[in-house]
């Protein structure tokens, strides 16, 4: 069963990029076979997977406003083994050029289709607003990763993610539902981090992952390189931390399975 996950926040610099281009590539060396779909304009997921996103011939812009098909846009990251549906720029051309298309909501949902069984997971970076591009997310995705740091105004923003999310859920895809919270750039020494995190558990329960994800500086260098922290630097506290991320997600799904070895021998 393939499972489509939407990181998801409106706010920038919470993590959902990074989220998204570590944890597709800890789930590819648990075995699964995942897609990447670069829904920002910012095309960091593009880039930190190894592809540039100045020479796209065609990209998830060409899908969404119908001049192509995903089949001729989508290109394989070397540094993560897993497939991209790679995005940049146009993307916010795309926004603008989408609202005068009909199902204009369901343009994402409807592309996927056609490729959806090749994969396990498909995980979709979201854009840091709630716009056509976030919300054709939420209508083509099963549930929703949120990512965020323990801080101060975070509990605050996510209450209207979640407004947005309940609406989606309403109008557009009944299934939807939040799959996780994910806390990141994790520092247990500040006395407000705890805070918050103990705020948040409070109000999602068991949906905050109980991975966290420190703040570790490979982590942050590794897009330089066009890599994934798990190519980068394997040993990293980063690494670790996504690969046991993995372990989680897939605990939760198939709680029957055996774990591959390198996940179960994480944490
Ligand atoms: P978003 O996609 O939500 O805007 P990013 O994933 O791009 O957020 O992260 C914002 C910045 O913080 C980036 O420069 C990224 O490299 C850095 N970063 C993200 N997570 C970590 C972390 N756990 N430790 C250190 N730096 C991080
Ligand atoms: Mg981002």
């Amino acid at each position: 069963m393939t499972r489509i996950y939407a990181i998801a926040n409106q706010k920038g610099g919470v993590g959902k990029t990074t989220t998204c281009v570590n944890l597709s590539a800890s789930l590819v060396a648990t075995g699964k076979r995942v897609l990447l779909v670069d829904l920002d304009p910012q095309g960091n997921a593009t880039m930190g997977s190894g592809i540039d996103k100045n020479a796209l011939e065609k990209s998830i812009y060409h899908v969404l406003t119908r001049r192509a098909t995903i089949d001729e846009c989508l290109l394989f990251s070397e540094s993560g083994k897993y497939h991209v549906l790679p995005g940049n720029g146009d993307l916010t051309a795309a926004e603008v050029e989408m609202l005068s298309l009909d199902n204009r909501e369901r343009l994402l949902q409807q592309a996927l289709q056609s490729v959806r069984d090749r994969f396990d997971y498909i995980l979709i970076d979201c854009p840091p607003s709630l716009n056509m591009l976030t919300i054709n997310a939420l209508a083509a995705c099963d549930s929703v990763i949120i990512t965020m740091q323990c801080e101060y105004y975070a509990l605050e923003g996510l209450s209207a993610l979640a407004n947005t999310i309940n609406q989606i859920q309403q109008v557009l895809n009944p299934a939807l539902k939040i799959e996780g919270l994910l806390r990141t750039m994790w520092d247990p020494r500040n006395s407000l981090t705890n805070d918050v995190s103990a705020q948040l558990t409070q109000h999602f329960g068991d949906r905050v992952y109980r991975t966290c994800i420190p703040r570790n500086v490979r982590l942050a260098e590794a897009p330089s390189f066009g890599q994934p922290v798990l190519a980068f630097d394997r040993q990293s506290k980063g690494a670790i931390a996504y690969l046991a991320l993995a372990g989680e997600i897939l605990r939760r799904n198939e709680p029957n399975a055996k774990l591959p070895d390198i996940v179960s021998q994480e944490k």
